[in-house]
């Protein structure tokens, strides 16, 4: 089919078949479709939408645009799985959580993103870690994973270059709020790792990119419904960012968290629900635990016995980072050298904290950025982020910032103050449930 023909039959409401999306991707990925064409075709979906059977062969297409990988034919034997999470603030879960799933027995290719907007990025904050190879060449990728069981890596050009190009595009048509495109974009590249079952992290509230319950929903059902329907066993937590995740907020101030997270110097009590929950779901998926007790008691012995911590630093070493990292993490992580706490304005109760503020607060600090190929201070950002339901005396910190100057400091301290809202000291203050929902898919 012509593709003026397909973009006509989505714009008229008609059902497309496989073999001509199949066609229309293939020609994103080679060139012979126009970006004009590209364009009104994300348009006509973002109005009329696609169907199950559409969007898993969009997601397939796109995924076999480029590389698949095989793990089997790569001597990995393990359960193959990984964890995609939508985006947030202080959420630096995949840090611990794919050592945690490798040393219960996973194998897990971790392909992770750079941060843009306001949420983090694994990848930035693994390039936190003198030396790190966040890039590595492919036998580089597949040695580890079959050595260490986990690599966390970023995305190269090899894997669904379909989606990249698609998404240039859609990124400046407005057509990226579309959940069957969201759904392809996310699945495309996941799928592309050659994975046995995937775990999703959906997040929602005022950190999120889904800052909505109901459009985080739809997006969960619609990326467990289209990986389900590609043969991938998946299941999704709806989680909610109604705040940080974690009390660190930046890059190098994430890794030292997940370090003392995984070391067990120091857990922050939303984090680890998050974390145990996703790697007890990648476990029950992998066929590696019966049920939910069963699974969460594997991932916190993995954890408590240090299996986990061993594991991420055989893979900090084996992509190029120090040895000793996990023992002498401060020595090797970049510090910033001014250093403030954020005086609380008043007494209370800690009632809200825009999250979205927060990862504005470290873009603004150098910390994030705005375009994709800006440079970032990855020694920048907040720790001691104190969570809603804390009790605050006048003056006592907030939170501690991590700035390169004097003035980048007093421009987060006033954000973050601004961010956090302070009721009564005897007010009823309303937690959100960290873990919203939990939606399994017909083959989970
Ligand atoms: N993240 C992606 O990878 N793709 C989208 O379309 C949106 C968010």
């Amino acid at each position: 089919m012509l593709p003026q023909e397909l973009i006509r039959a989505k714009r008229d409401g008609k059902a497309l078949r496989p073999e001509d999306i199949a066609a229309f991707a293939a020609g994103i990925a080679d060139g012979t479709i126009s970006e004009g064409q590209i364009a009104a075709f994300a348009m006509a979906v973002f109005f009329n939408g696609m169907s199950r059977e559409e969007c898993v062969a969009l997601t397939c297409a796109m995924r076999d645009s480029g590389a698949v990988m095989d793990w089997r034919q790569a001597g990995v034997e393990r359960p193959v799985l990984d964890k995609h999470s939508t985006g947030g603030v202080g959420d630096n879960v995949s840090l611990m959580l794919g050592p945690m799933a490798a040393a219960a027995g996973l194998a897990v290719p971790m392909i992770s993103g750079r941060g843009l907007g306001h949420t983090g990025g694994t990848l930035d904050k693994f390039e936190s870690i003198p030396g790190y190879q966040a890039v590595p060449d492919q036998d580089t990728f597949i040695r580890v994973v079959r050595d260490v069981g986990c690599a966390i890596i970023g995305q190269t050009a090899a894997l669904a270059p379909a989606d990249a190009r698609f998404y240039a595009t859609r990124d400046v048509t407005a057509t990226v709020e579309s959940v069957p495109l969201i759904t392809a974009s996310i699945l495309s590249k996941k799928l592309a790792e050659g994975l046995d079952g995937l775990v999703l992290d959906v997040k929602c509230g005022n950190g999120a990119f889904a800052s909505d319950e109901g459009f985080a929903r739809e997006l969960a059902q619609s990326l467990v419904a289209v990986a389900s329907g590609a043969g991938v066993r998946t299941s999704a937590l709806l989680t909610d960012m109604n705040q940080p995740l974690a009390s660190a907020a930046g890059n190098a101030v994430e890794v030292a968290n997940a370090v003392r997270f995984l070391t067990g110097e120091a857990r922050d009590p939303r984090l680890e629900t998050v974390t145990l929950n996703l790697v007890a779901r990648m476990l029950m998926l992998g066929g590696l635990a019966e049920d939910q007790n069963a699974a969460l008691d594997k991932a916190r012995t993995v954890l408590d016995s240090g299996a986990a911590a061993e594991v991420f630093g055989r893979m900090v070493s084996a992509l190029g980072g120090p040895a000793d990292f996990v023992e002498r993490h401060e020595a090797y992580l970049p510090k910033a050298p001014v250093i403030r706490p954020v005086p609380a304005p008043r007494s209370g109760q800690i009632q809200s904290v825009d999250a979205r503020a927060i990862g504005l607060a470290v873009i603004g600090l150098g910390g994030g950025r705005t375009r994709a190929d800006q440079k970032i201070d990855h020694a920048v950002g907040f720790t001691a982020l104190q969570p809603v339901g804390t009790a605050i005396r006048e003056g006592t910190p907030l939170a501690m910032v991590h700035a390169r100057s004097e003035d980048d400091a007093q421009a987060a301290i006033n954000a973050v103050q601004a961010a956090y809202g302070i009721a009564g000291e005897d007010a009823h203050i309303k937690e959100n449930p960290i873990i919203i929902e939990c939606i399994d898919g017909e083959r989970s």
